[in-house]
This record gives C-alpha cells, sequence and structure tokens, in this order.
C-alpha cells in the first residue's frame, strides 16, 4: 500500500510518520540506528504490504540502552527529581497523547490490523486513562513507621520506619495485541515509582512504541529515562532480559516465553512480573437471558479478533440453553464484516501476523482431527490479508488441544454443562487462570461460584473489562504479579526497613 493511497483516510501527523520510511532507537534521549546497521520491515497484515523498516536491535544496543538508563537511574536529573515533578511530566504525556490520539489510533490500526476507531475508543483511551492514574500515584509514595522493641536489645529504644524507594532499571518487554497499551501498563506505574526504563515492543508492532517516545522527549523526560530498542525476542528481548544491570523486568506476553524469561531473571536475582496467556471461560446460568448472554459471548472472544490474554475461550451453556445460546453467537459470528483497520465497517480485522494466521488455523484443524464440530467458521478469510473467519466448535472435550491450549485467535469452544459443579471444575480445569466470566441474574449462585473460580479477574455480566485502578493479572501459569492499580506501582518499589537507636 503506498502512502499517497490512503493519506486521504488519515491524520497529516500519521501521514508524515509513515512516510518517513525507516525508523530509529531511542537511546539516551537520541534517535539512532542499530549498530548493526540492520533493519527489518513492519507488515501491515490488512495488506501484506511493506509499512515501513524498523531498526533490528541486538546485544550492543541493548548494552548502549542498560547503560542510559543506569545512568539516568543512578546520576541524572531524574535520580533528583520529586514525585510533583514526575506527576506533572506523567500528566503531560497523557495530555500530548489525547491531542494525539487519532494518529496513533491510524498507525495502531495499520500496524495491528484492529480497527482504528477501536484503537482510539480503547487502546489510546485506556493509555491516556492510565497514565493519569499512573501519574496521581508518584506523590503518594509512602512508607511506615512501627512502634517496636527488639527483643536482643531490650533496653533500647528505635524509631522505626519503613522507605519505599524505585527498584531502579526496568526492562520492559511487551506483545503485538495491544501494542501502545501494553507499553503505557508498563512504563506508567515504572515512571510514577521513580525507575527508568528499556522497553522493548513486539517485532511485529513496533511503530505507536516510537511515536510515544517522540512524546515522552517533547513533554520533557530527561534524556535515558526511557529507552526504546525494536527487536526479535532472541536478538533484542534475550540480552535484555538477561543483563546484569537490569532490576526488573516486567514482561507481557506467552506462557512460553515467560517461563525463559523467569528464568533468566532469576540467574541475577532480578525481580519480575509476568503477564502471560489465558483460556478464560464464560459460564452461562440458565435463568439469564440468552440474547444477552450471546452478546456478551460474542464480544468476549472476538473483540481484538480472540487476540486478547483474557478472550473468553471457552464458553459452557447451561444444558437446557446450549443450542439457543450456540446459534445466536453463531449468527453474530456470520454477520460480522471483516475488513481493513480504516474502513469504518469492519468489524474484524485481520490477525497480526501470517504466522499468527497459520497458527490459528492449525488449531481449528486440530480441532476437527481431534472430533470438533465447527457450527461455523473454520478457517481463512480472504485471499490478501491475515484474514480468520470467526469460528465456533462444539463437540469438544477436556482431553482436546483446543479446549486446553491458547489459541489466541478468534476461536471459541463450547459445550453444555448440568450443574455449578460441574461448571466450576470445567472452567478451572487448564493450566492457565486469567479470567472468567459468569452471567446469570441469580445474586446467590453468582456468589457461589466467585470463590470457586481460580482467576485474577472474575466478571459478571460482562467480559474483559478493565481499569486503570484495578488490578489486572494471573493465577497458576496466567502469571506473576500484577499490572494495573496500586499493586502495579508497588512491583516497581523495594521496601527499606529503618532502624535508628535512640
Ligand atoms: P511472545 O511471548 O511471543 O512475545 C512477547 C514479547 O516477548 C515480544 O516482545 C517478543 O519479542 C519477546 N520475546 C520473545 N522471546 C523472548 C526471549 N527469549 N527473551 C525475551 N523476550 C522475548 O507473545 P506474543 O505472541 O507477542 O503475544 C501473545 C501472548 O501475550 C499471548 O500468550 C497472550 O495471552 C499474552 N498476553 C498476556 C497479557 C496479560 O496481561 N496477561 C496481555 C496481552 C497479551
Amino acid at each position: 500500500m503506498n502512502i499517497s493511497d490512503i493519506q486521504h483516510l488519515i491524520t497529516e501527523k500519521a501521514a508524515k510518520f509513515l512516510a518517513r520510511g525507516t525508523h530509529s532507537l531511542l537511546i539516551d534521549g537520541q534517535w539512532v540506528q542499530a549498530q548493526s546497521g540492520q533493519t527489518m520491515d513492519v507488515i501491515n497484515p490488512a495488506t501484506e504490504e511493506v509499512l515501513g523498516k524498523v531498526p533490528s536491535a541486538g546485544k550492543a544496543d541493548v548494552e548502549l540502552a542498560v547503560s542510559a538508563a543506569r545512568r539516568a537511574f543512578d546520576h541524572g536529573p531524574w535520580s533528583k527529581m520529586h514525585g510533583t515533578e514526575r506527576e506533572r511530566l506523567l500528566l503531560k504525556l497523557a495530555d500530548l497523547l489525547e491531542a494525539n490520539a487519532q494518529s496513533f489510533a491510524e498507525v495502531e490500526a495499520m500496524d495491528n490490523g484492529k480497527s482504528a476507531a477501536i484503537a482510539r475508543a480503547v487502546d489510546v483511551a485506556v493509555s491516556i486513562d492510565t497514565l493519569r492514574y499512573m501519574a496521581g500515584w508518584a506523590t503518594k509514595i509512602e512508607g511506615a513507621t512501627n512502634d517496636i522493641s527488639v527483643p536482643i536489645a531490650p533496653q533500647a529504644e528505635f524509631v522505626a520506619f519503613t522507605r519505599r524507594e524505585a527498584v531502579g532499571v526496568v526492562a520492559a518487554v511487551v506483545p503485538w495485541n495491544f501494542p501502545l497499551l501494553m507499553a503505557v501498563w508498563k512504563l506508567a506505574p515504572a515512571l510514577a515509582a521513580g525507575c527508568t526504563v528499556v522497553l522493548k515492543p513486539a517485532e511485529q508492532t513496533p511503530l505507536t512504541a516510537l511515536m510515544l517516545g517522540e512524546l515522552i522527549l517533547e513533554a520533557g523526560f530527561p534524556p535515558g529515562v526511557v529507552n526504546i530498542i525494536i527487536g526479535d525476542g532472541p536478538s533484542a528481548g534475550a540480552p535484555l532480559v538477561s543483563h546484569p544491570g537490569i532490576d526488573k523486568v516486567s514482561f507481557t506476553g506467552s506462557t512460553e516465553v515467560g517461563k525463559l524469561i523467569g528464568k533468566a531473571a532469576v540467574e541475577n536475582m532480578t525481580r519480575f512480573t509476568l503477564e502471560l496467556g489465558g483460556k478464560s471461560p464464560v459460564i452461562v446460568l440458565d435463568d439469564c437471558d440468552p440474547a444477552t448472554a450471546a452478546a456478551g459471548a460474542a464480544q468476549a472472544i472476538f473483540f481484538n479478533h480472540g487476540q486478547v490474554c483474557c478472550a473468553g475461550s471457552r464458553l459452557y451453556v447451561q444444558k437446557k440453553m446450549f443450542d439457543r445460546v450456540v446459534a445466536d453467537v453463531a449468527q453474530i459470528a456470520e454477520s460480522m464484516p471483516l475488513g481493513h483497520g480504516l474502513d469504518p465497517a469492519a468489524q474484524m480485522g485481520p490477525l497480526v501476523s501470517q504466522e499468527q494466521m497459520e497458527r490459528v488455523c492449525n488449531y481449528i484443524d486440530i480441532g476437527r482431527t481431534q472430533g470438533a464440530q465447527v457450527v461455523t467458521g473454520g478457517g481463512r478469510a480472504k485471499d490478501k490479508g491475515y484474514y480468520v473467519q470467526p469460528t465456533i466448535l462444539t463437540n469438544v472435550n477436556h482431553g482436546m488441544r483446543v479446549q486446553q491450549e491458547e489459541i489466541f485467535g478468534p476461536v471459541l469452544t463450547a459445550m453444555p454443562y448440568d450443574d455449578l459443579d460441574q461448571v466450576a471444575a470445567w472452567a478451572n480445569d487448564t493450566s492457565y487462570g486469567l479470567g472468567a466470566s459468569i452471567w446469570s441474574n441469580n445474586l446467590s449462585k453468582v456468589h457461589r461460584l466467585i470463590p470457586k473460580i481460580k482467576a485474577g479477574s472474575v466478571w459478571v455480566n460482562c467480559h474483559s473489562m478493565l481499569n486503570p485502578a484495578m488490578p489486572f493479572g494471573g493465577y497458576k501459569q496466567s502469571g506473576i504479579g500484577r499490572d494495573l492499580g496500586k499493586a502495579a506501582l508497588d512491583s516497581y518499589l523495594e521496601t527499606k526497613s529503618v532502624f535508628i537507636a535512640v
């Protein structure tokens, strides 16, 4: 796709950014190419055409970025900045992002494949809210005073208190499904806490992070406080997370890579937070309105084309309503227009990459081979662009891979159940525990189910609801630690106990 062909569809700022063709890394406040001079293509998944080139960072660039972040943390103006100043900078960044919201949404749409309207309403809007929410914490970091006695020094008196201190240099490694938003989920609490950051966006979707880098400089963050390196997992991600100059790794991505990162971090005793995959259940009780539940279930799986860590990918409907709810979800799936992210009529775009499209189609085939029945959808949707049909599989069971593994695409499995004990057991019968939704108007049944579900978030009569004030993360193999809320801020702080003998 030529930029001139779509110029009339996008803002001048987005067009100018894309027209650059080749982009740069942000290290120590400077825009630079990779030390090796190597670049990689960024592909528009709707057209399969090259959208731009980005430097392909390696170990040498990681070294420079970590050194810059280290200097900024240990010696730069950032190390002396009070919380009020960090708050002001984060609020300025939020204002700048708000002023450029449409351009960010358009570039996100072309880089990731999602709808620009949704990118603006969700990805960009929630990024702005998260920056503002976390900005407020910068001035509210506090320890506690303790009234203590110490058995080995019974005569002594002490003043004792705790201090909260920024953990240091953070490596933030993020995925491609919400590129800007995932970057902000890491940057906002880390900067509010007083840390410096080396951000590594996913190699498939690096563009909005680079646009954000420009706003970070414009807002006035000192050089080295935020560094952005682009590169793939093995070349850039692995040397970053295993670098001894990193004090904390904050990762969002697959469980498989999360385990590698956890092991690498432990080698240096680097702190880490892992936000990983999911296989979240949608549980429909037979007291609720079937049409409402079906609309909710469709939204839970098809939003962002199913590329959502907490997507409602397993539907359980109480027996007597099963056929009706599945038929309604299928009807919604079949009526969803697929198209380019800049097409306002499109409700679902392409998956992020050819690899992801093939992975999802392969899972549908595995489901078929293991005996699942395809109610609707079932494979690739267009010859050009990485589109996959919204797909529903029935006749599934808990021994099947499609019922156990994260597909990360628009594929829903559906099973009927008899009673609450059975559905609670099935809901927990995967290695994941990120989210779950319950659809019912029966309060006592809902309250009986909530404590039984092993998941970091439970939604009732809604799904995938998030808010910057509400901690988000997983039980079991869905992760360790929490993004968002005060819990996220705390994960970028150390606690120091101080005893003063008086
Ligand atoms: P991924 O794990 O393949 O990649 C994520 C990031 O890790 C990318 O930046 C990648 O370059 C980097 N990476 C890959 N190998 C690495 C290595 N060895 N060392 C260091 N970094 C490495 O995940 P993905 O395919 O980009 O994203 C999809 C996954 O993310 C899904 O599993 C999804 O559930 C998960 N996710 C989780 C959350 C959450 O909050 N729990 C949110 C969004 C996405």
